[in-house]
């Protein structure tokens, strides 16, 4: 799928998720609207195995060597990085942020990699600057009061819905990899193939429905 419909399924998915996350994590509707664009962003994250994509992109040139780097060492595209493996250690990687103290440089990054892929921030005149707004705006908030204990399941729900998303196409995800596995079996439904109508006129506005009622049902109740 599109880096747009990914980051549309990565919010749909916390909206749904988050009366469940709440269980285990304290969350009010500034967490819940704030969970959305990290999980957002965190849908975006699995495509950085491939440098055009939205969250490649997002993080601007330098991220280009990264991206090249993380597609060799996850076997090319769409393998290591699109395992139930990566999505679970990127959601570990960033709780481990919010553990050790350092909340807002994973919560900044995949905020504004979520808010780029939401299509609320389309350019900034810098990454850097676009970055430290990031930053300052997730310090903040941390001074406001916002808890940050739900980073790690965000982080990791938007990569296991990018996984579903793109587990749509016939190209499928290798949900089993892992580096000892590196020959895993791909998992597809073949349902549509990326960027073609039945995602830009089914896909997509399902999702933005699907995100209106399930954010009326999160905030207002
Ligand atoms: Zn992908």
């Amino acid at each position: 799928m599109m880096g747009y419909s990914h980051s549309l399924s990565g919010a749909a998915a916390w909206l749904a998720a988050a009366p469940v996350v709440a269980l285990v994590a304290p969350m009010g509707p500034r967490e819940v609207l704030m969970g959305a664009v990290v999980t957002a962003g965190g849908a975006l994250l699995p495509d950085l195995d491939s440098v055009g994509s939205t969250a490649s992109r997002a993080l601007g040139g330098a991220s280009r060597g990264f991206s090249r780097l993380v597609r060799h060492a996850s076997g090319g595209h769409r393998q290591g990085t699109h395992s139930l493996l990566a999505a679970g250690l990127m959601g570990l990687l960033a709780q481990l942020g919010v553990v050790l103290g350092f909340s807002w440089a994973p919560v900044a990054l995949v905020l504004w990699v979520g808010l780029r892929g939401l299509k609320l921030l389309r350019s900034a005149k810098t990454v850097l600057l676009a970055f430290a707004a990031c930053v300052a705006g997730v310090v903040g908030l941390h001074y406001a009061g916002v808890g940050m204990s739900w980073v790690g399941v965000a982080v990791a729900l938007g990569a296991l819905a990018h996984l579903v998303g793109d587990a749509l196409t016939p190209e499928g995800v290798p949900l089993m990899w892992a580096p000892w596995h590196r020959r895993a079996r791909r998992y597809t439904l073949s349902l549509f193939t990326t960027n073609t109508w039945p995602e830009h006129l089914v896909v997509t506005p399902i999702l933005v429905v699907g995100i209106l009622l399930l954010g009326r049902l999160s905030l207002v109740g």
